[in-house]
């Protein structure tokens, strides 16, 4: 037993530029953060704080903000990771979706999804919110690593590596939904791919399911071309999101991609409170077309940053979303000026929060939030000078410039190492599955 004071603070960040994302966008020069016993942040202002805590971050004058909320992800497939590269989405799913099936077990989305943490974490993202199979496994991994991966069971109409077929799936969501959440109070999610690779009826039975446990939908919606011409032709003309409307499933959704939207697309996201997850860097590697997102922040949709997964990806990188994002927006608009700084920056944290309907908890840094924050170096000659930080953030800060990690008021990531994954052992068994993993690919 330690006899560590139960009242003693946990962790001190002294010399901090906080950047709280908080509702007024406040940035706090040479600051201070104290996160107490309980996990949460318990004070925060500029100078020196009294504090109890036995550890000290000394941010020397860096950037501190909110962790990074990745708001789809398929954390699994890193397994497939260059697999289906240089093709189309259609092309790329006819390759991926029988290998996933033949190579996919408890055992090896445990191994993809901690490899998956382990990048996530080593690269500032605290939270994500996962669309995989046997989902138990990354629960697991959630629980190991400390990262927040919020997840449930999906739907395909094929009987994916479980292998459950529609009605057994359902039995088997409704005991997962039933089961207790976590201590945040997260809601349970459903996650029906897509209204492509579902009919009506299944998304309907869907839709009762998800009401019955209060559960949230996260769903592909509208992403390529080729998605539209097909949802027309299973579900009568209508666009994805008329589909999703009609069936139940698009209050307060979060929809992964949102490029093709109509007009009344928008209105009907805006009017049912619905996220739409923008993944650039898989929508223009898969050339999947670029997301109207002046449009959809014009009607006041909640947008939020996602990496999509790592085949598509092809990594999880939201430093590349939060740079392709607004340089694709300013480049499409004509115009420098749209999506400034602070919106990404928001998009990439808040907004997120927001879609997973956890921003009374995490997405700032705010006294009584749960302290989910990363500290970036500040000896990074690429973040040099910083006149501006929410102009760094969005424009100069990579992946190495992450140098420390904290979740839920516990150090994960000190000096690039991570302390809750063992980082050889996570590469290694990934690597060690690569032979099966291509052949099940190459025998398509
Ligand atoms: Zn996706």
């Amino acid at each position: 037993m330690s006899d560590r004071n139960t009242n003693q603070d946990r962790i001190a960040v002294i010399n901090a530029q906080i950047v709280t994302v908080d509702k007024k966008s406040s940035v706090i020069d040479n600051g201070s953060l104290v996160v107490g016993a309980d996990g949460a942040i318990r004070e925060i202002a500029s100078g020196k704080l009294e504090h109890t805590a036995a550890e000290v971050i000394d941010a020397r004058g860096a950037i501190v903000m909110p962790g990074l909320i990745n708001t789809h992800a398929h954390l699994g497939m890193t397994l497939f990771r260059g697999l289906g590269d240089d093709m189309s989405l259609e092309d790329f799913l006819a390759r991926l979706m029988p290998a996933e099936i033949k190579v996919l077990n408890h055992d090896a989305v445990h191994a993809g999804t901690e490899l998956a943490a382990l990048e996530s974490l080593l690269g500032g993202i605290t939270t994500s919110l996962d669309m995989y199979y046997l989902p138990d496994a990354a629960l697991e991994v959630a629980k190991s690593s400390g990262m927040r991966i919020q997840t449930g069971p999906n739907f395909l109409e094929s009987d994916g590596p479980e292998p459950l077929p529609f009605d057994e799936r359902l039995a088997w969501a409704t005991k997962w939904l039933e089961a207790p959440r976590d201590e945040l109070g997260s809601t349970g999610w459903v996650a029906p791919h897509s209204t492509y690779l579902l009919g009506e009826d299944h998304l309907n039975t869907l839709a009762a399911l998800a009401a019955k446990y209060e559960a949230r939908i996260h769903v592909h919606a509208a992403e390529t071309v080729g998605e539209m011409q097909l949802v027309a032709k299973r579900h009568g003309g209508r666009t994805p999101i008329q589909v999703l409307a009609d069936t139940n499933l698009l209050r307060r959704s979060v929809l992964a991609h949102g490029v093709h939207l109509n007009d009344d697309d928008i209105k009907l996201i805006a009017s049912n409170s619905a996220t739409v997850v923008h993944c650039p860097a898989s929508n223009y590697k898969l050339a999947s077309g670029v997301a109207r997102i002046l449009d959809l922040q014009r009607a006041g949709v909640n947008i939020a940053l996602g990496t999509d997964g790592p085949a598509s990806g092809n990594d999880l990188d939201l430093w590349i979303a939060i740079r392709l994002a607004g340089y694709m927006q300013k480049t499409i608009a004509k115009n420098a000026a749209v999506l400034p700084a602070l919106d990404i920056v928001r998009m990439a944290t808040i907004n997120g929060a927001r879609a997973l309907q956890l921003d009374h908890v995490i997405g700032s840094l705010e006294v009584g939030k749960r302290a989910d924050l990363i500290v970036l170096d500040a000896d990074s000659p690429s973040l040099t000078p910083n006149f501006n930080p929410h102009t760094t953030i969005a424009t100069s800060v990579t992946r190495a410039d992450v140098l420390h990690v904290v979740v839920d008021g516990k150090t994960v990531v000190r000096d690039r190492k991570c302390l809750t994954i063992d980082h050889k052992a996570a590469v290694s068994a990934v690597k060690a599955l690569g032979k099966q993993v291509l052949a099940s690919v190459s025998n398509n």
